[in-house]
C-alpha cells in the first residue's frame, strides 16, 4: 500500500530517477514533493523532500531532471523488480 503520509491520502506517487544525482532511484509524491528511498520503504519514514534532498547533495533543485519511471499504485502488481 502506498499512501503519502503528508497528503494523508493516495497522492501522485511515482517511482523516479533523479538525473542530477547520478541517476539515483527513489519514490516521490508529486503533490507535496516528499521523497522516499524505495517503494518498500516505510511510508512514515520519508527520508526527505525534493528540495532538501537536492540541497544535501549540493545540487540545485530542478524538476525537469526528475524522470518518472512508473506510477506507484496502491496495490503493486506481482512482478519481480
Ligand atoms: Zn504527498
Amino acid at each position: 500500500m502506498r499512501m503519502c503520509p503528508c497528503c494523508k491520502e493516495y497522492g501522485d506517487v511515482w517511482e523516479v530517477v533523479f538525473k542530477n544525482l547520478d541517476d539515483r532511484r527513489g519514490v516521490m509524491c508529486f503533490e507535496c514533493d516528499t521523497v522516499w528511498e524505495s517503494v518498500s520503504a516505510d511510508t512514515n519514514r520519508a527520508f526527505s523532500d525534493y528540495e532538501t534532498l537536492m540541497k544535501e547533495h549540493g545540487v540545485a533543485p530542478d524538476w525537469k531532471l526528475i524522470t518518472q519511471v512508473q506510477r506507484v499504485f496502491p496495490t503493486p502488481p506481482e512482478t519481480s523488480l
